[in-house]
């Protein structure tokens, strides 16, 4: 068959590593594999233009007019940001400068003292923690740890019981790092990494699954992928 064309690849970041809040096991990995595709990773830069076939670029915090240079692009790919819902800022409560619902540890919104109690907040749109103790990364790991936590703290405030402190148990992370890879880390003790960190990705996910019809269902999808990609590879031609 025909050899696919070479592609320059450059991805541009503008914090000093990528994936920062990863960990660390998974952004090895991952610089890893993109060094091994031949991606060239740009850090402590930002995007200051795009332009129809190029993009402008200057370092991380500098005066783009003063000092900035470009790079021929045929096709760029924006993937940067998200943000809480504009909702958020018409609520008239406290929000961090990410524009997330400020909230102490036991999840309630620092309003006015009369509101305190009453108006809990969690998820991405949260930043649990910013009054007293450590900070919890917006993910959905840490979004259903709060679920539970906010679900006994509505009771215990409607009941006069005892409030529960948040706390973030980090049980690990799971990186897709294509069809045939992937980088998982847990609890400091379990690394796994390439096609054997790709298969326990999946099984993990299918096994936290709500229902064991959805996860029959996804571990069966997976599996007759799998098949179809070992037939696939046999009946290619040499
Ligand atoms: C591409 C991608 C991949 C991700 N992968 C992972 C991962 O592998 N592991 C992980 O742990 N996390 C992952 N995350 C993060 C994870 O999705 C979020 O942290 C998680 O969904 C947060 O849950 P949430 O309930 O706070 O917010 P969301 O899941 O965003 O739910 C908010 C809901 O509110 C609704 N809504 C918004 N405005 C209004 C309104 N005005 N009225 C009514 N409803 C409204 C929205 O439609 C949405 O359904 C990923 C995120 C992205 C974008």
């Amino acid at each position: 068959g025909s050899s696919s064309p070479s592609v320059d690849l450059t991805l541009i970041h503008r914090a000093d590593c990528i994936m920062s809040n990863s960990a660390e096991f998974s952004r090895q990995v991952a610089q890893g594999e993109l060094s091994e595709i031949g991606v060239q990773v740009i850090t402590d830069t930002a995007v200051v233009e795009i332009t129809e076939d190029s993009v402008r670029l200057c370092s991380a915090g500098a005066d783009p007019s003063a000092e900035s240079f470009e790079i021929p692009a045929d096709l760029v790919l924006w993937a940067a940001g998200s943000r809480p819902s504009s909702l958020l800022p018409s609520l008239q409560i406290p929000l961090d400068p990410n524009g997330q619902v400020v909230t102490d540890r036991f999840m309630r919104v620092a309003a006015a003292e009369d509101g305190v109690g009453k108006l809990f907040a969690l998820g991405d749109a949260a930043k649990c923690g910013t009054l007293t103790g450590s900070e919890t990364p917006s993910t959905a790991q840490a979004a259903m740890q709060q679920a539970d936590y906010v679900a006994w703290n509505v009771r215990a405030s409607l009941q006069n019981d005892k409030l529960l402190p948040f706390r973030y148990q980090d049980l690990g992370e799971m990186l897709s790092l294509g069809e045939d890879s992937a980088a998982v880390s847990s609890l400091g003790l379990l690394k796994v990494k390439g096609s054997a960190g790709s298969n326990l990705r999946r099984a993990i996910y299918a096994a936290r699954m709500p229902t064991t019809a959805q996860a029959a269902k996804v571990g069966l999808s997976w599996a007759t992928d799998a098949a179809f990609g070992v037939l696939r590879k046999a009946l290619q031609p040499k």
